[in-house]
């Protein structure tokens, strides 16, 4: 349950209703005015315990802390260089891997100049095979915030290790957890403690509410700057792309959940040219930023060779990706109501 306490909040009752929770072995967690006490649906409340408090929410799910019930308005992410979430469309781009530096000096330039605000590249990296090209570790950050800082853009990295936390923490505006490891529990619990900007990627086989409650340990470390990212799940068909972008999944998470929800179309498709279909169709569904892999040549890429996109082929995709979101924070016309929004009484045939 959540106990919405008035402002300013009663400290005299609040202490005595966290004495009751103790004496009950009950946990309680309090985020500004709300204190939210898991597995418990009901609390006896004297008449003076009753009057400190504006509302008690019994309805909730696991995951309390990211659900709109908890918080309804849009979570906002405020970077160095940028607002994440809300009406705001955040370009996240640039290559797979940090290769070199003469590489991501020259990305970052040019991911900027297309509209990217953030730039991305991995210095840790999660390869299937351990012969692969691994990333350049502490010496790649160095040239991914030395870039970044030349062209006034925040950093996404990933981190995949509790120890690559503090190292990685000096270079980076926020931190990737990636498919892998979006249930590393222990990772994600350090990584809540880091207090800086997460994003998390939802996991190759993960529920929504896997991925929410994966969101849930970096939450219940007081750290509520949490970006969801949709990379695509693994399905029964992988011929033509690489995963299946759950479009349905990114309008789901909107609902739900509070935190920004990002489109990653290069994971999920897999090859350059869906990588756009892909973009835009999350944009579409409410995405509300997208993070997209970008190369001078993909197909000498170290790692993620068939996915990344020239900047040629970045920049009048973000042109694009934007008019749509553009286009979607106007207000509808009853030309453009959806069926949920009609007055029609009959319901829906399905014709299945
Ligand atoms: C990446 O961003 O390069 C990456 C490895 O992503 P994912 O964890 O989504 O596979
Ligand atoms: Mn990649």
């Amino acid at each position: 349950m959540i106990i919405q306490f008035k402002q300013p909040v009663n400290q005299a009752v609040l202490q005595e209703i966290l004495r009751k929770l103790k004496d009950a072995h009950y946990h309680g967690i309090l985020v500004k005015n709300h204190l939210v006490i898991f597995d418990v649906a009901h609390l006896e409340l004297t008449p003076r315990e009753q009057a400190a408090i504006a509302d008690v929410i019994t309805e909730q799910p696991r995951y309390v802390l990211g659900s709109r019930v908890f918080h309804p308005e849009d979570t906002i992410i405020q970077t160095a260089h940028n607002r994440i979430g809300g009406q705001q469309f955040t370009v996240m781009a640039g290559p797979c891997s940090v290769e070199n530096q003469a590489m991501i000096t020259d990305l970052a330039a040019k991911v900027k100049a297309a509209g990217a605000t953030v730039i991305r590249g991995g210095a840790y990296k999660p390869r299937t095979s351990p012969y692969d090209f691994q990333g350049l570790g502490e010496t790649g950050l160095r040239y991914l915030r030395a870039a970044a800082d030349q062209q006034g853009l925040d950093v996404i990295t990933e981190v995949m290790s509790i120890d690559e936390i503090a190292v990685a923490a000096p270079y980076t505006d926020i931190f990737q957890i990636g498919a892998r490891n979006m249930q590393n529990f222990d990772l994600l619990k350090a990584v809540g403690k880091a207090g800086k900007p997460v994003a998390l990627k939802r996991g190759l086989a993960a529920t929504i509410d896997e991925m929410l409650n994966a969101a849930e340990y970096i939450a219940a470390q007081g750290n509520l700057q949490i970006m969801l990212v949709e990379r695509g799940i693994r399905s029964f068909d992988s011929t033509y792309t690489r995963n299946v972008l759950d479009v349905g999944g990114i309008a789901v998470l909107r609902k739900l959940s509070h935190y920004p929800v990002i489109v990653d179309p290069s994971h999920a498709s897999g090859h350059a040219d869906l990588v756009a279909p892909l973009a835009k169709a999350g944009v579409a569904a409410g995405a509300q930023g997208m993070l997209v892999e970008v190369h001078q040549d993909p197909a000498k890429a170290l790692s993620d060779a068939a996915q990344q996109l020239t900047p040629a082929q970045f920049a009048p995709l973000v042109q694009q990706v934007q008019q749509i979101h553009a286009l979607l924070q106007q207000p509808l016309t009853s030309d453009l109501q959806t069926p949920a929004q009609s007055t029609a009484t009959t319901a829906p045939v399905d014709h299945d």
